[in-house]
């Protein structure tokens, strides 16, 4: 309970000035439609794909609104349209809303559980004179929905209601195929809004319904099925996306014309767009079916679990839905910025490694040659109680093959011959020298140490400027590491009329095959964060790793591309 407070007042401070809360606080006051009752909101998924960070932010309005106001969020399969077997969709889902951090308790519902409800309702309606079958076919209806001068019409419109009650019934038995006829609910035919043009609420539909089976071959359309939904779980708020703002007044039209057993309200906010990738679960099963990422959970998709994988972490991701908030407008949401809701979290709590990423061999020449020496090392720097690991240092160790330079550019202040540098927490070395194969290419670069040094200080003061990360040749690990960046090239490549598949990033992947790791690797848990210092957070990849093979994922670089404007 004394947690849920402190959430609670988190959340209150974060969301303040969400209007989403301004809707719900005027409901709730005194004199307000809600007065008194418990704030239920849902999240309901169609089970077609895998949940992506636009859902995620749905995902955390509708969960973290729920927490402020002590109220109850609901899961919902919206399975109202007849599909293959999903089971595979359902249960990721569910994995990834608890990975976030959220739970609906016992509360987990198929909209299909609704099938004979809204079967009812729509019965309802015809025998109010609100609702009628209606035979046009999907062309002609196209033909007669009118324009903004003409209202639509239909030469059905007028049929008794007795006939309408008898055909509506035929339907549901199967009388008749696909795309025969509809029912239509019976509201404007001149209405300014075409959702309100007497919209078709069930079509036949002779598909396997995955799990009603062929119970049914109608099936209810989502503006219709949707707020009969939401109120059967007694759902006071339905927040949506912006495109269901113009299907607003047939929500309402329906709830007010049935007997529904609870008066929800739909709040519309902005849908979360973010460059350079694509948002639509269509659009990222083409990518995986075609064989353009490894699968729903590669790394570069923009999927739950794909960031997951990535090295995002649920408070990253969190702190993201929190901080971009709730808008009407949609607007699309830099990269760099949920970048840096990842550089934020992990630059706090990363345990600190040493990887070289392209590497060369250092030989220091006058080290012993069977001597190796340990250095204890803090794991975060930023916080001394994450305690501290051991490195060992011997007479040969890796560096990156850029932090050396036979003649180096202005300003260098790495390795070159005659220069000094500080390896990190170990020894100040001068470089003395290289040797290059056949081809000119540097393959050892030679050194010598100051013993003086150890840990890296100058007992004398002496100034060196640089210092670099370097990994002990006699104990490390040999690790693949797979840099990543954007998907696309294209900053929009979904817009208008373009292919998003012309846009895709040929380099979006780099593999690297010869990494050298520290050896301390071995002892953390398999999802630990690291910093690879001076080089970016990595994670171990769980999925593509073994005992014998380390995979490593860049989850993020170190420089932080976001800027504030
Ligand atoms: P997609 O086009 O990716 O399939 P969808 O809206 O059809 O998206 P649903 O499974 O129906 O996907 O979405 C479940 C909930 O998530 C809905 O309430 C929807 O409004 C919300 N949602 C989906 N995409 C986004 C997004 N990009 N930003 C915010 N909310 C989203
Ligand atoms: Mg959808």
């Amino acid at each position: 309970m004394a947690e849920n407070n402190l959430n609670n007042k988190a959340n209150e401070e974060v969301m303040s000035g969400n209007f989403i809360h301004t809707f719900i606080d005027e409901d709730i006051a005194e004199g307000g439609q809600y007065e008194g009752k418990t704030v239920h909101t849902r999240f309901p998924p169609e089970p077609n794909g895998y949940l992506h960070i636009g859902h995620a932010k749905a995902i955390y309005i509708d969960f973290a609104t729920a927490e402020k106001y002590n109220g109850m969020c609901n899961l919902r399969m919206d399975d109202t349209n007849p599909t293959k077997e999903d089971v595979e969709y359902v249960d990721a889902i569910k994995e990834d809303i608890h990975w976030l951090g959220f739970d609906w308790d016992d509360r987990f519902y198929y909209a299909s559980e609704y099938f004979e409800a809204m079967y009812g309702f729509a019965l309802e309606l015809i025998e109010k004179g609100l609702a009628y079958v209606c035979e046009l076919n999907a062309e002609e209806m196209q033909k007669f929905r009118g324009d903004l001068k003409t209202p639509a019409q239909s030469p059905y419109r007028d049929r008794p209601i007795e006939e309408s009650l008898d055909l509506f019934k035929r339907m549901r038995n199967g009388e008749f195929p696909d795309g025969a006829m509809t029912l239509r609910a019976k509201i404007d035919l001149a209405s300014g809004n075409f959702n309100m043009r007497d919209p078709v609420i069930y079509r036949i539909n002779h598909m396997n319904h995955h799990r009603t089976g062929n119970e049914w071959c109608i099936y209810p359309m989502y503006d219709f099925a949707h707020p009969i939904e939401d109120a059967m779980e007694g759902i006071t708020h339905s927040l949506c996306t912006l495109e269901f703002e113009s299907h607003r007044p047939l929500y309402d039209w329906v709830i007010e014309n049935i007997s529904a057993p609870a008066k929800p309200r739909q709040i519309e906010f902005a849908r979360l767009g973010i460059n350079n990738t694509v948002m639509s679960k269509r659009k990222l099963r083409a990518l995986v079916e075609e064989g353009h990422v490894s699968g729903w959970d590669d790394p570069r998709m923009p999927t739950i679990c794909g960031l997951r994988r990535r090295g995002y972490t649920p408070r990253s991701i969190r702190s993201f839905c929190e901080q971009i908030g709730v808008a009407k407008v949609n607007s699309t949401v830099e990269y760099s910025f949920l970048e840096h809701c990842l550089r934020d979290d992990l630059n706090d709590t990363a345990q600190r490694l040493m990887g070289v990423l392209h590497p060369i061999k250092l030989v220091i020449t006058n080290y012993p040659e069977d001597k190796t020496e340990e250095f204890t090392v803090e794991n975060n720097p930023n916080h001394p109680e994450d305690g501290s690991r051991t490195i060992t240092f011997s007479r040969e160790c890796y560096i990156e093959c850029d932090d050396f330079l036979e003649v180096p550019f202005k300003k260098y202040q790495r390795l070159y011959p005659g220069n000094e540098v500080r390896l990190k927490s170990a020894y100040v070395v001068k470089c003395t020298g290289c040797e290059k194969d056949e081809d000119g290419n540097v393959t050892t670069v030679f050194a010598e140490y100051d013993p003086e040094t150890r840990g890296g200080d100058t007992p004398d003061g002496r100034k060196v400027r640089g210092t670099i990360h370097w990994v002990d040749a006699n104990n490390y690990v040999d690790a693949e590491v797979r840099l990543y960046s954007n998907l696309f090239t294209d900053p929009e490549p979904d817009t208008g009329d373009k292919n998003f598949l012309d846009y895709l990033n040929p380099e979006s992947l780099v593999v690297l095959n010869n990494c050298k790791i520290e050896a301390s690797v071995k002892n953390n848990e398999r999802d630990t964060k690291f910093q690879f210092m001076r080089l970016g957070y990595f994670c171990l990849d769980n999925k593509d790793s073994n005992e014998d093979h380390f995979v490593f994922n860049r989850s993020v670089s170190l420089k932080d591309g976001f800027k504030k404007k």
